[in-house]
């Protein structure tokens, strides 16, 4: 199944590529709208049955014309995985790496690093560029959402804790900040159009997915080059966090990672998950 969130916040199932159906009335009326998606996720085993009878029997409304927000946009947390790609980890260091000169190491040694969940944007927004003398990069990621409550998971049970993926933009201030701050400005996490479920995506280690700026192909990959693959990355944050349904994981990029800056569009399309079309502009000044 397909599940969006769209216009006022509201949860819908996808009916067919064109189509989704409402479901918010099947949660109480009490959640938070932000916090909706998070709610569907951690009662799917309850509400699954309904959900899919809506996508087959409800009254369709056209994706055309909804405004698509962040499939999940309040996760508790959004875990990203450091250089976990090794052709990311050589074009980032050496002579001229996007850090020239630098001993770039991989998430064997860095393991990991917080996004704000606030940094969260969906279809409907843009990638917003807070400074015009910084290098901003585009990173392609595969985004793998949380389904059951994960701590300390073996990696054989560990896709039984996944609920689906996302494509998802990790977007990167350069610079010698930490990565928290550098990745955490509103509108750093593009996700969306919506969240596939595990059934319907299959093998998560098999995945071709491209990304484009303003047509230009940048980065193309699969995820069989993961150096730690979506089991490993649940047992390896399970091991220090406890994963909660709704958390996101940013998978980490693969090479070709380059600056965008207003004016450009970028679209992520992983095929098994979807298409993701982000334009990019300059951030309103504070005092305009
Ligand atoms: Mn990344």
């Amino acid at each position: 199944m397909r599940l969006y969130t769209f216009d006022e916040h509201r949860v819908g199932v996808g009916a067919d590529d064109a189509h989704l159906v409402d479901v918010t009335s099947l949660l109480d009326s009490r959640v938070h709208p932000l916090d909706r998606m998070t709610e569907l996720i951690a009662r799917w085993d309850d509400l699954q049955p309904d959900v899919a009878q809506a996508a087959q029997e409800g009254r369709r409304q056209a994706l055309e014309g909804l405004s698509l927000r962040a499939p999940q946009p309040r996760p508790r947390k959004v875990i990203a995985a450091p250089v976990n790609y090794r052709k990311h980890q050589q074009e980032m260091g050496g002579s001229d790496g996007v850090y020239t000169g630098a001993t770039i190491k991989d998430i064997t040694t860095y393991a990991g690093f917080v996004k704000a969940s606030s940094s969260i944007v969906g279809p409907d927004g843009a990638i917003e560029v807070p400074f015009d003398d910084r290098r901003l990069d585009h990173e392609a990621e595969l985004g793998v959402v949380i389904g059951r409550t994960a701590s300390r998971v073996a990696r054989e049970d560990a896709l039984d804790h996944v609920f689906g993926y996302v494509p998802l933009l990790d977007i990167t201030l350069r610079g010698a900040e930490d990565r928290s701050y550098r990745k955490s400005f509103d509108t750093f996490t593009p996700i969306g159009p919506a969240i596939v479920t595990a059934d319907e995506v299959g093998d998560p280690g098999a995945l071709d997915f491209h990304l484009t700026v303003n047509d230009e192909p940048r980065q193309q990959a699969n995820t069989r080059d993961l150096i730690y693959d979506v089991p490993r990355l649940v047992e390896f944050y399970s091991e220090a966090m406890t994963l909660e349904p709704g958390d996101l994981i940013a998978t980490g990029t693969p090479e070709g990672v380059g600056p965008i800056e207003p004016g450009d569009e970028v679209v992520l399309t992983i095929p098994a998950v979807g298409r993701l079309t982000m334009p990019v502009r300059a951030r309103r000044p504070v005092h305009a």
